[in-house]
């Protein structure tokens, strides 16, 4: 058994975790010595180890359906690529990449697209999540800095969540508040949000706003501070520009205007702009609500005037902060990883910048012009402008607004190459030529969290088959297309160059590692957790930034930007009257590539599913857990109905995971119009109007299966795994005449088969049994609620069936009258909701009483605002 420290592969938080094999077994468990979590997992990063394994990986590289060696597969997309910019020019190649690779993946991707090929063709999937921070922080600050570090969340005597479910989406860092607001319960906690989310179980004051009219709200908290006399003047003068400009465009932001906008209380808004302007700790928050908006520059730059204008930065216990969403969303900012970006933080316009960058790379031809952004990207794709794209660890087809669209363009791209860990994904399909990379476990290098530290991700699995890092892969496709600067032996000599070219001739660069360039190969391996800058002769690395000023614009000055709030790009018309917003939830990450691997992930949310207002659920004719269509101007997905009045009236929340692999229309981005930020580029995710209808099926069902099993169905369809088995929720409109003999066309003629049929009633239970063990059920009927599904699919794990269990098995409830516990809320220990609400019942009064009696959130801790939430009914009616 041997023992790797390492790092999550999942969000912004990069937490350090150790990860133990014992032969097949990967045991995960949280580094008690990593800064980032000192040893705390969420519900992901506690999974991890059920999710590494070979089951649907790639394993060798494919050109058009046939295996191929690693020569011949590089061979063609050089021979690809060289000809295609022979014909049309370096602009006709792009590559789109992820904020799940490496950063030396994406060093070497970014030298070869930007210094040799000679196009800043090359964008990430991290515009989708934090283009518009990186652009707000350059132009107030004059770097995509962030200037505070994880310990300043505790310190603050006020923490503000703005368009960020934090208890899902970085959910670490969120029970570090929620310790610290629990060691000193005077801190307070804002949540600005128009959800009221599981992060509001921590909030003092929850505001939940109009859509869009964050820069309302910001606008009217800058007004309020400089009225209340909470300006820090001298700081202002001294170090920050347009004061009187940001000031001016906020005139008139009073708090009963801006509560009127932003359909506030207007004692709640007063309420906030008090508490902001009394505590000087405090630290604001920022993730996609903000960003994912056609005007998500203006409101970074909004929330970032507040703490220049009061010059709550950079010191202990304040700052604005943007959470990343991905693991190394900001190892990519590092290298230059975005259209617009040149390496190590250096800019493509500027030509002293690009002389520079073409002396250290000894670089043929550096682009000087920005490339395509990514929704432009696939829109010269799709206009044949774009003719070869390669495409790595992401799933744009899925993740990208406007998806089928997308979908158009990758199946009339003359050259697709994607290289991914899995065999099978949506993008997949239209690749022409596929490439095995390593995956997580299997990889070797550096990620950057959202404080700027970088942690190594250490390989502890063999790559298995002929899959290959990223950077290795690029690297020979490079030296084969003929270039010189790519024969790097491992990935620490990746990061040399790449800390070297940080402190590069760096009079003024504020990101400097600069001291990391000379590392061993040994002591690469060894490196420890250390945040940026640190520069080469500097004793020690930098936690925070900007508290003396000192910030990287040529006057050395930040700059406070006037905003004028402009609205969503879209508006809501009486034919689709909701705002669609979109984002994750608890147990999944992304396409589910990996997360949907995990029994125990996919059973927390198990459906795509559109959470509404009663209100609005009513005037849509839906009924909580009835299937509904939601449509808009782009397209269409269906999803079970959640009726919940957390949801503010007049918006619908559907989560962004679904692709084609686990739903039959499942897409949420397929609904989202591709309107972009100007500046930014970063689509509008969360303001989509969208029609909201029952999704009117004539059958409903559900069958679980011991192996996947892909059906011929083109109803609604759902599918997830479950312990040693397959679950797949299904409805349709025309019936078949014969149930039974869909069911055998579905799942083969078997050993045995038992039946249970009521056709009058439109029921019908079958069971496939094989030497007395289940091996698929199939359910039809109107009474489904009332079947567990859970008991059901525990018997696939139980060997032969009991005479008990089988007698039971078609009435789809356990034979001893057990209850069934529920939809799950502790993925940890296997707590379903009916099991919280019965001890809430009985007396549990706290989420510390529900732990005591069932477990639950007693040990990554991320249900607990879930259990809270529970808990609230019951305060309330007390
Ligand atoms: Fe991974 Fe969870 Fe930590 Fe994020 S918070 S890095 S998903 S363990």
């Amino acid at each position: 058994m041997s023992e790797t420290r390492t790092t999550c592969p999942y969000c912004g938080v990069g937490c350090g975790v150790t990860a133990r094999r014992d032969g097949d077994l990967v045991e995960v468990r949280g580094d008690a010595e990593h800064p980032a979590n000192y040893g705390r997992l969420c519900s992901k990063g506690s999974a991890l180890g059920e999710t590494v394994g070979l089951e649907d990986r790639l394993l060798a590289p494919d050109i058009d359906g046939e295996t191929v060696d690693w020569p011949r597969a590089i061979a063609h997309v050089a021979d690809g690529f060289k000809q295609t910019i022979a014909e049309n020019g370096p602009g006709s190649v792009a590559f789109y990449v992820s904020g799940q690779l490496l950063t030396e993946d994406y060093y070497v991707v970014n030298k070869l697209a930007k210094g040799f090929i000679g196009t800043a063709n090359i964008d990430t999937n991290s515009r989708l999540c934090m283009a518009s921070s990186v652009a707000g922080h350059k132009r107030a600050f004059g770097a995509d800095v962030v200037p505070g570090a994880y310990e300043d969340l505790e310190l603050a005597d006020l923490v503000v969540f703005v368009g960020s479910n934090a208890a899902w989406c970085h959910p670490v860092l969120y029970q570090r508040i929620a310790a610290a607001k629990e060691k000193r319960p005077e801190m307070r906690v804002v949540l600005i949000d128009p959800r009221r989310t599981e992060t509001a179980a921590l909030a003092d004051l929850h505001l939940a706003l109009r859509p869009g009219s964050d820069a309302v709200l910001f606008n009217g908290l800058l007004a309020h501070l400089a009225a209340a006399g909470a300006a820090d003047r001298e700081f202002a003068a001294r170090h920050v520009d347009g004061v009187e400009a940001a000031l001016t465009a906020a005139t008139g932001y009073t708090p009963a205007r801006v509560a009127e906008i932003c359909g506030l209380p207007p004692g709640a808004v007063a309420l906030f702009f008090d508490w902001f302007a009394r505590r000087e700790k405090s630290v604001t928050l920022y993730s996609q609500g903000i960003n994912q908006s056609s005007s998500g520059v203006d409101k970074v730059n909004a929330i970032l005037n507040c703490h220049l204008l009061t010059g709550r930065i950079g010191r202990p216990g304040m700052g604005p902060f943007s959470l990343t969403g991905q693991p190394n969303a900001m190892g990519g900012r590092e290298v230059g990883g975005l259209a617009n970006q040149l390496a190590a933080h250096m800019e493509l316009e500027n030509p002293r910048d690009r002389d520079l960058v073409r002396r250290f790379w000894n670089a043929p031809r550096v682009a000087d012009r920005p490339g395509l952004k990514a929704v432009e990207l696939f829109d010269a794709i799709h206009a044949g402008q774009v003719k070869a794209v390669w495409i790595m660890a992401t799933n744009p087809l899925v993740s990208l607004p406007d998806s089928d669209r997308v979908r158009e363009a990758l199946a009339a791209c003359p050259l697709v190459v994607v290289s991914d860990c899995v065999s099978s994904n949506d993008t997949l399909k239209y690749a022409h030529v596929a490439l095995p990379a390593t995956a997580w476990g299997e990889k070797d290098g550096t990620v950057t969290n959202s404080e700027r530290r970088i942690s190594r991700q250490r390989r502890f699995l063999p790559a298995p088959g002929q899959a290959r890092d990223d950077w290795r892969i690029l690297a020979d496709f490079a030296q084969t297309m003929g270039f010189a600067g790519f024969d790097f032996a491992s990935a620490a000599a990746v990061f040399r160059e790449h800390a070297a070219l940080s402190g590069f001739e760096n009079r003024s660069r504020a990101f400097d590692i600069s001291a990391l360039a000379d590392l061993s190969d040994e002591a690469y391996d060894a490196l420890a957790p250390v945040q940026w800058p640190f520069a080469k002769g500097a004793a020690a690395p930098t936690t925070r930034l900007f508290g003396e000023g000192a910030f990287p614009r040529p006057n050395g000055r930040a700059r406070l930007v006037p905003v004028t709030p402009r609205s969503p790009r879209s508006a809501t018309t009486p034919e689709r009257p909701l705002v669609l917003n979109t984002g994750r939830v608890r147990d999944h990450w992304h396409t589910m590539t990996r997360t949907g691997r995990s029994a125990r992930l996919s059973q927390h949310v198990f459906e795509p599913y559109a959470e509404m207002h009663p209100d609005d659920a009513r005037r849509s004719g839906v009924s909580d857990g009835d299937l509904a269509r939601l449509t808009s101007a782009n397209g269409e997905m269906i999803a079970r109905a959640r009726i919940s009045a957390e949801q503010r009236r007049g918006c619908v929340f559907a989560p962004m995971h679904w692709s084609d692999e686990f739903a039959g229309s499942g897409r949420v981005n397929a609904l989202v119009a591709a309107n972009v930020d100007p500046i930014s580029g970063q689509p509008e995710f969360k303001q989509t109007p969208v029609a909201v209808a029952p999704y009117a099926a004539t059958w409903q069902g559900f069958l679980l299966t011991r192996h996947r099993v892909r059906l011929d169905h083109d109803g609604y369809w759902a599918l997830g795994r479950g312990e040693s088995h397959w679950r797949q929720e299904l409805a349709g409109f025309a019936p078949p005449s014969s149930w039974e003999a869909r069911a055998r066309a579905w799942l083969g003629e078997g050993e045995e088969w038992i039946a249970f049929r009521d056709p009058a009633a439109g029921r019908h239970r079958f069971a496939l049994m094989t030497g007395g063990r289940l091996d698929a059920c199939l359910f039809v009927g109107d009474d489904l609620a009332t079947v567990s599904r859970a008991w059901l699919g525990g018997l696939f794990a139980a060997g032969r069936l009991s005479a008990k269990d089988r007698l039971a098995l078609l009435a789809g409830r356990p034979p001893d009258g057990r209850a069934d516990s529920g939809p799950l809320v502790c993925a940890c220990f296997g707590v379903g909701q009916r099991q919280i609400d019965a001890a809430i019942a009985a007396g549990a009064g706290s989420v510390e009483a529900v732990g005591a009696k069932l477990k639950a959130g007693t040990n990554c801790g991320s249900c607990k605002s879930e259990i809270a939430k529970r808990l609230r009914p019951a305060a309330s009616a007390a």
